[in-house]
């Protein structure tokens, strides 16, 4: 564990993220639909290099390789049943990429599955599953939590309440994910900025931010300063980060392709960190370049 614990990390000043890890993947030669989080078991080694580019690259802190390592979203590939051994062995590949100085988040993303009534899953059962994941984690010795790429509140107050349960004081950095629709930002949900905000600084998390969504770069820097607004406008003294994509994907033979290089990309992320925002990383369709290229334009700042 690093010396300075994590809370006391994000209070100093700028903290970047890594970028994506899918992404990664498939440039390794990973198929599409495979289950990247098993990846932990059968290629520990790929995950491992992938965290080490990004700490290479000037990265703060990693998020561990589960981000669909919760029973729900396992089942899908057969492996509801590895929780803990995928969630055991994801935090061990991190924790060894981040040595003594720098940092790994546990990564909790959503189950693929709606709430009743929407949906069949049930409130419990989702919030038994998120915490029978961030408990492996933190035994893992992950240095805090986040909760991504959510567009549902319900879902998303389920994840927070549960890993507050299991992870004893560990901070905890929940984000959702926006799309610019007309009359502003909402989730695939329909949650807005402000709604959003409001109940996940309610729920006591160290830091809101959002993460993937679909959106230009010019329009994440946008949704950075409608973060800054809400959070302002609660009165409340949390942190905010921001993990954009490398602008919008463009549909290449069916597939998605991010062409935002990492000049422009560290451009905004750099006019994101002047509106405030100090915690700084990637979605889709980033790769170590582009958090080295923040980490040029921004590394003298605090
Ligand atoms: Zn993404």
């Amino acid at each position: 564990m690093p010396r300075m614990s994590l809370r006391e990390r994000i209070s100093e000043g700028l903290f970047l993220l890594d970028g994506a890890m899918g992404t990664q993947l498939i440039a390794s030669g990973v198929e599409a639909g495979e289950c990247n989080d098993y990846l932990n078991i059968d290629s520990p080694d790929t995950i491992f290099e992938i965290h080490q580019a990004y700490f290479r690259a000037g990265s703060d802190a990693v998020l561990t390789n589960t981000f669909g390592a919760n029973k729900f979203a396992l089942g899908r590939h057969g492996f509801s049943d590895k929780v803990k051994e995928i969630n055991t062995a994801a935090a061990k590949i991190a924790r060894r990429a981040a040595g003594k100085e720098r940092y790994v988040l546990g990564d909790i993303g959503p189950s693929g599955d709606f709430l009743q009534p929407l949906g069949n899953l049930e409130p419990e059962k989702l919030e038994d599953a998120f915490a029978e994941q961030a408990k492996v984690l933190s035994a893992g010795g992950v240095d805090g939590f986040i909760i991504e790429t959510m567009t549902a509140l319900d879902e998303m107050t389920i994840a927070i309440e549960a890993v507050k349960s299991v992870c004893g004081d560990l901070p905890i950095f929940a984000s959702m994910a926006f799309d610019k629709v007309a009359g502003g930002f909402k989730t695939m949900m329909g949650v807005d900025i402000k709604s959003a905000v409001a109940k996940m600084v309610a729920l006591g998390v160290d830091a809101v931010g959002f993460n993937c969504g679909t959106a230009t770069l010019d329009e994440y820097t946008e949704l950075a300063g409608k973060y800054v607004l809400a959070v302002k406008q609660l009165g409340k003294d949390v942190l905010i980060f921001a993990e954009p994509n490398a602008g919008k994907a463009e549909l290449v033979d069916g597939r998605a392709v991010y062409k935002v290089s990492p000049e422009d990309f560290a451009a905004a992320a750099e006019k994101i960190h002047s509106l405030g925002i100090n915690i700084i990383g990637g979605c889709c369709g980033t790769v170590p370049e582009h958090i080295k290229a923040i980490c040029g334009k921004t590394k003298n700042k605090k």
